[in-house]
């Protein structure tokens, strides 16, 4: 434990996660939910987020990495299961081995280490059109999986966020290999594949964004509670008169007095300069707008209507997932990845 407050933090609300992971565990129906909790459970803490869901009963997660897995393995309970999507390297080998997680095997190259290596129980992904990782679907798969222990098949949708034809094809590709290639279980939806109803669901389903307060698709909307408020700490309070400008480059300039607060809070930390002008911090109801450029670890709020508003103050960042990406340009998925390491994480 560390005694020393940052002046910046995360509010996690670790009743809402779970509440987000029960959502969608009751639209998987019959299926299992699991949780990707990959880049550090999008920003969260990926350990702080699977303590809870742990204890809420989810039993299978997802990482990308062996360096993740490896961070997570201590706490993994009897019965818990931890997959790696992006498969075994050569030098990943030794840990892989030795390690509780298991690869998500998506090459015939990784396919052939494994096996020569006995490796023991494995996943296996399969690209069903997103040409991005695993074996392709038009492939005699079943040949090239022959002798595999195989606990979790599956796939990953392209477009589950919007309704394109995509979807169902990569539905219908997917459940013929189930039906041609021997595995304990299979899984083909993230949280917006979730979304799309039981034709999408198979034995396992994997949600990252919903879980955090992602809105994947407008059907989630009023079910997904908000996780993650930023807060940040005011350094200093001062006085903008007519014609002063603030921040890099002056792009703003005064019309006329205003007062400001200085937060301990920039794009360093994921608040991108897409927020410049544009992003705003709350005092309670109260909206106090970004102006001026956000620097790198510093920004201006415009706290005229705050006047008892003083330096050591702590203020929410306005920060609903689907407004805050329509007035940055960035996805949700970003603006929760983005949040870096400075911040304490503190969950409620
Ligand atoms: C990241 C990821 C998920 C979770 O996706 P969301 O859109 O965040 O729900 C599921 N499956 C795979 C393979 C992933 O890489």
């Amino acid at each position: 434990m560390q005694d020393h407050v940052a002046p910046l933090r995360l509010r996690l609300d670790g009743d809402a996660l779970v509440a987000n992971w029960r959502w969608l565990d009751g639209v998987s129906g019959a299926a299992a939910c699991g949780a990707a909790i990959k880049a550090n459970g999008y920003g969260l803490g990926a350990g702080g987020v699977m303590t809870r869901l742990m204890q809420a009963g989810c039993r299978d997660f997802f990482v990308s990495n062996w360096g993740e897995a490896a961070a997570l393995e201590p706490l993994m309970e009897e019965g818990v299961s931890l997959s790696v999507l992006h498969g075994v390297r050569r030098e990943d080998m030794a840990q892989a081995l030795s390690s509780r997680a298991r690869p998500v095997l998506s090459t015939p190259e990784q396919i052939g280490r494994w096996r020569e290596a006995g490796g023991g129980p494995c996943d296996v992904m399969i690209d069903t059109g997103m040409n991005r990782l695993g074996l392709d679907w038009r492939s005699d798969v079943a040949a090239q999986v022959r002798g595999l222990r195989i606990e979790t098949l599956m796939s990953h949708l392209a477009s589950a966020d919007e309704d394109a034809d995509l979807n169902r094809l990569q539905r219908d590709r997917f459940a013929a290999i189930r039906d041609a290639v021997p595995a304990r279980r299979y899984s083909l939806a993230n949280s917006a594949g979730i979304c799309r109803g039981h034709a999408y669901h198979f034995d396992l389903t994997r949600p990252g964004l919903a879980l955090y307060g992602g809105v994947p698709l407008a059907e989630a909307a009023g079910h997904i509670r908000p996780v993650v408020t930023p807060q940040a700490q005011i350094l200093q309070r001062r006085r903008l008169i007519a014609g002063d400008s603030i921040g890099y480059n002056a792009t703003f300039t005064a019309t006329r007095d205003h007062e400001v607060a200085i937060l301990n809070l920039g794009y360093a930390d994921g608040y991108l300069r897409g927020f410049s002008g544009r992003g705003a911090a709350m005092a309670g109801h109260t909206r106090l707008p970004v102006i001026g450029r956000v620097s790198m670890d510093l920004l201006a709020v415009e706290v005229s209507d705050a006047p008892d508003l003083a330096e050591g103050d702590w203020l929410d960042i306005a920060y609903d997932l689907r407004e805050a990406s329509a007035a940055s340009g960035l996805s949700q998925y970003e603006l929760l990845t983005g949040l870096g390491a400075r911040y304490d994480r503190a969950w409620t």
